[in-house]
């Protein structure tokens, strides 16, 4: 794995704001050179909204009711 290849692996911390800022300076230059990250990145932050919703609807529940919860698909009360 090369260097540039490192910053792929950054889109999903870049897109839940998970990367330190350096890091995050480096990849947006990473990005802006890199369709495969910027539509990797279009994915993540079209999910990221989807994820924050079960992170506030599941509160303390376990990664496995999160899990279950997925299955039964968005909307689903
Ligand atoms: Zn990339």
């Amino acid at each position: 794995m090369t260097a540039g290849d490192r910053h792929h692996v950054d889109v999903g911390a870049y897109a839940l704001g998970l990367l330190e800022e350096a890091d995050a300076d480096r990849f947006e230059e990473h990005l802006a050179q890199c369709g495969r990250c910027a539509d990797l990145l279009e994915d993540f932050v079209g999910l990221e909204p989807l994820l924050a919703a079960y992170a506030a609807r599941q509160g303390t529940a376990s990664a496995a009711s999160a899990a279950d919860a997925a299955q039964r698909g968005p909307g689903g009360r």
